[in-house]
């Protein structure tokens, strides 16, 4: 089969999305496209975002590949399916611009994997992939068609059949173990200029992210995984080397790990302390021993992002963080990994009651001694965290618009790197149709 796999030139003006804004490697697209060229499938990648291509110029570049079937991302890539932008204009825009010359259309993606039905209905698509993506389009390539019956036998979608919509299960989760080493054009690489979350220095080189586990075994009740990314696994250390030396080959210079929790893991650290390579991760403190957290810092890691979330124990439990070191305990690892670690952040989150003068203080405290700890933001309550849950049980088909009005009406501030007003969901998505 003649697979396209798209990721959409990404807009987020008025959005609620904190995350980062620059192009990163879509590594789900990655994958999939390996899996599929693995079997033998032809395969086009269109990285509208990082190739600085309009929806039109995607479109038509699909258009002209002829494929039976094109895959669109809803979210920039793996690293933000948990802070995914909310609303799908982005994808719907692609989709309504390719206007049927892409074969059926599959949409890949945090939001489907929580609510799969208004995901169909917003972005006009065929089908709809419930959590990780990669092995489940390859098994829809292998499929003899794509008829809605014959779909029926792949669980984990969501499928329009004449007016009604057929879930066929639940979000699945894929082995992830052995993906082989993924190997980017050139030409990417090139272009991807950007070092996440690198603060140190200005880049001396390429930068790319890679993936060396997934999951995590913690369930922190603001962590939006449930539905993908959730258990932990890692990959087999020699594809993960393997991918990491294509990636110095090519000249880059500075790697990121989208690992959502990038456990000590000594022969990964020791490998890499043999390779000329900088990177940054996102982590647990408290899960570092001193004598880990030096290995950390030969290896070449500039950049660790620790998720504190809240100055106080009780605070820490209220999050279900299972955090059992003390706040003194997690500034001394700060502290102690800043000194070989030019760029430590601690994570604060906006929780009601928090004491805005003992944050000022923790926070004036670790930066005198060279770690940063960020103005705590608010929490956006996901669809595919416990959060959501809690609050208002399984997500349903107005869940997305839910979790943003009340993200809208709980704080009056926002993040700094929100410069624009954030629009409610239904605005947002009115202008593309999806609503
Ligand atoms: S430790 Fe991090 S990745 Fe794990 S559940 Fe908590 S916030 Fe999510």
């Amino acid at each position: 089969m003649r697979v396209a796999l798209v990721n959409p030139p990404w807009d987020y003006r008025n959005s609620i999305y904190f995350g980062c804004r620059e192009p990163h490697l879509p590594l789900e697209l990655g994958y999939a496209a390996a899996l599929l060229a693995a079997s033998g499938h032809e395969t086009l990648l269109v990285d509208a975002h990082l190739e600085g291509l309009s929806a039109e110029a995607a479109a038509d570049r699909v258009a002209a590949f002829a494929p039976a079937m094109t895959v669109v991302a809803t979210a920039p890539t793996y690293l933000f399916w948990r802070c995914a932008p909310p609303e799908l204009r982005v994808p719907r825009q692609f989709l309504d611009t390719l206007a049927g010359r892409g074969g059926t259309t599959v949409a890949v993606g945090p939001h489907g994997s929580a609510t799969p039905r208004p995901v169909l209905d917003k972005l006009g698509c065929a089908i709809v992939v419930r959590g990780e993506c990669e092995e489940v389009v390859a098994r829809l390539a292998a499929l003899p068609d794509l008829r809605p019956e014959t779909l029926r036998a792949v669980p984990g979608l969501a499928v329009r059949d004449g007016e009604a919509v057929a879930v066929t299960g639940p979000p699945q989760a894929g082995r992830f173990t052995d993906l082989p080493a993924l190997r980017w054009p050139d030409q990417w690489i090139a272009r991807h200029r950007h070092h996440h979350h690198r603060f140190d220095a200005a880049p001396d080189g390429p930068g790319a992210e890679v993936e060396a586990s997934r999951g995590c075994p913690y369930t922190c009740s603001f962590c939006a995984k449930i539905d993908f990314r959730d258990a932990y696994r890692r990959r087999d250390l020699n594809l993960v080397l393997d991918e990491i030396d294509g990636l110095i080959a090519q000249g880059v210079t500075y790697v990121y790990f989208v690992d959502e929790i990038f456990l000590p893991q000594k022969p990964l650290l020791e490998a890499l302390v043999a390779r000329d390579l900088r990177f940054g991760i996102q982590t647990r403190i408290d899960l570092w021993k001193p004598d880990m957290l030096d290995l950390l810092g030969a290896a070449g890691c500039v950049s660790i992002e620790a998720g504190i979330e809240s100055l106080t124990e009780a605070g820490r439990a209220a999050l279900d963080k299972r955090c059992r070191a003390s706040t003194d305990d997690l500034a001394e690892r700060l502290i102690h990994a800043r000194r070989t670690v030019p760029f430590v952040q601690a994570n604060l989150i906006a929780v009601a009651g928090d004491d805005p003068d003992l944050v000022a203080a923790w926070r004036d405290r670790l930066r005198g001694q060279g770690v940063w700890a960020n103005d705590p933001v608010p929490l956006y309550p996901y669809p595919s965290s416990p959060d959501y849950r809690r609050l208002w049980g399984e997500p349903d088909d107005r869940a997305w618009e839910r979790a943003h009005a009340h993200y809208l009406g709980q704080f009056a501030q926002f993040s700094d790197i929100q410069d624009e007003r954030p629009l409610p969901l239904p605005e947002l998505e009115a202008a593309c149709g999806c609503c």
